[in-house]
């Protein structure tokens, strides 16, 4: 970590500046002899104008900013110089930084060496990427909070308490004889550990919040050709992404398109259709179907009120009973051949024509209600919603039932011991206190070059 890693922060394309950034200790030095001003004693936090000059040729006019070490995002020396955006002023500067003897940095090897340099830890760090890949205002806010170390708080606060625990049994151990330490029994064991059981349970539960904030709902739209799924994606996305026509099966590819609603993008895939069929084109269509119907949070099953079920949909109703899911019964305008009595009551369901738009209205209330939207809107964003994060946060459960376990089992208190420090240790590895060399280089390489 002793090299000094340049790349380009910003992306690549024509654009009014780009910003190319150095970190190490060599930074300032390397990019001083290639700028035009004195560097060296320029205060941090300053921005310095000049030109990059190479071989008595200008190269580029810039603004370069220097931060000293300790006070930066790395915690090493940072100079970012901003050129002009386009691509070879860009080029021509980094092809220069680098024959001054600065290494290309790899993804993710700034905020990396922030993290290994005690700067952020490991949440900070994942937040800074979602936030770079937010796409909604409820997307953002949720990881701003993680950058901001909110999130790392409730882990920490929980790892205190875990190790407020430990302690107290050594104490217990070590002095038996101090008599200012309570003795924690199993009795009192019991309590503390089923308090950190509800705190661990609720961050899975709303986990599942963060990663709808973070991911959108993926709705499955699924039904015998011609039911009207096109229309009805049209409807919703109000442009005629999906083609329309009176000819069964058109829908042939997959379309797909998002809204967003109540600050959640909701996105949908239009499917063609669950008949079964020997047509080539057809028959790949349905398998995707299948497949969707496995990967979508909330199908919305088609059926058409002009004519009587059909036994693949039977069957479907059948199969997705356990999914979350809307019937939609369209086309009532048209005279009704459709057995309502026969969908089971556990789902909504909601009669419609696609050709009027207060029921797409009703559709998107239903899928508010089913996803408790409102609530969302005025939630903190405080949501664990990485998925690593979140295998962590669930292997701590599975630690936390065996020590209850045991616990009830009546073992001595000192033996359970073991099994708090490897949940405490487990909770380290969420904000990265634990963690390693391979690990870090998965994680890390995910991020983009420059960050
Ligand atoms: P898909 O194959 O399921 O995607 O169905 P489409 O959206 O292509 O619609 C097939 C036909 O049904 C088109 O001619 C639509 O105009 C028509 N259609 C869709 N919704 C309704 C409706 O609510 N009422 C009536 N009468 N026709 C509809």
């Amino acid at each position: 970590m002793d090299d000094t890693i340049v790349a380009i922060s910003t992306a690549t394309g024509v654009s009014a500046i780009n910003i190319i950034r150095l970190s190490g200790s060599k930074a300032i030095e390397i990019v001083d002899t290639v700028f035009d001003k004195d560097l060296k004693t320029k205060k941090s936090n300053t921005i310095t104008y000049g030109h990059i000059v190479f071989n008595g040729e200008v190269i580029d006019e810039v603004l370069v900013s220097i931060f000293r070490a300790p006070k930066s995002y790395t915690t090493e020396d940072i100079v970012e110089i901003n050129c002009h955006g386009g691509i070879a002023p860009t080029n021509k500067i980094l092809e220069t930084i680098l024959m001054q003897g600065a290494r290309l940095a790899e993804p993710g090897e700034f905020i990396k060496r922030a993290y290994l340099n005690g700067r952020v830890d490991l949440i900070e760090a994942e937040s800074v990427q979602d936030l770079i890949y937010s796409k909604t205002e409820a997307s953002r806010k949720m990881s701003i909070n993680g950058v901001n170390g909110i999130l790392s708080k409730l882990i920490k606060k929980l790892r205190n308490d875990i190790l407020a625990i430990i302690a107290n049994i050594e104490v217990n151990i070590d002095y038996p004889e101090y008599e200012d330490a309570i003795e924690i029994t199993n009795e009192i064991l019991k309590e503390k550990i089923s308090v950190i059981k509800s705190n661990i349970i609720n961050l899975i539960k709303e986990s599942e919040n963060g990663k709808i904030i973070k991911n959108g709902i993926e709705i499955g739209i699924i039904g015998r050709p011609n039911v009207g799924k096109s229309s009805l994606l049209n409807e919703i996305l109000q442009e005629n992404k999906a083609i329309v026509t009176d000819i069964e099966g058109t829908t042939r590819d997959i379309v797909e398109g998002s809204i967003i609603l109540n600050g959640i993008e909701l996105k949908f895939i239009d499917t063609a259709g669950i008949r079964n069929t020997k047509n080539l084109v057809e028959k790949i269509g349905v398998e995707k179907s299948k497949e969707i119907i496995e990967k979508s949070d909330l199908i919305l099953m088609m059926f058409d009120n002009n004519k009587t079920l059909n036994e693949e949909e039977k069957q479907l109703i059948k199969e997705t009973r356990d999914k979350k899911r809307i019937f939609i019964i369209n086309k009532i305008d048209l005279k009704t051949n459709i057995d309502k009595n026969y969908f089971p009551k556990t789902s909504p369901l909601i009669e419609m024509t696609v050709k009027d738009y207060k029921y797409i209205n009703t559709l998107k209330e239903e899928i508010i209600n089913m996803f408790n939207l409102k609530e969302l809107e005025i939630s903190d964003y405080t949501y664990i919603s990485n998925s690593r994060q979140i295998a962590l946060l669930k292997e701590c459960l599975i630690i936390v039932n065996t020590i209850q376990e045991t616990n009830e089992n009546g073992i001595s208190v000192d033996l359970i011991e073991i099994d708090l420090k490897r949940l405490w240790d487990k909770l380290g590895e969420i904000i990265g206190e634990s963690y390693k060399d391979e690990l870090l280089d998965e994680i890390f390489s995910k991020f983009c070059l420059g960050k």
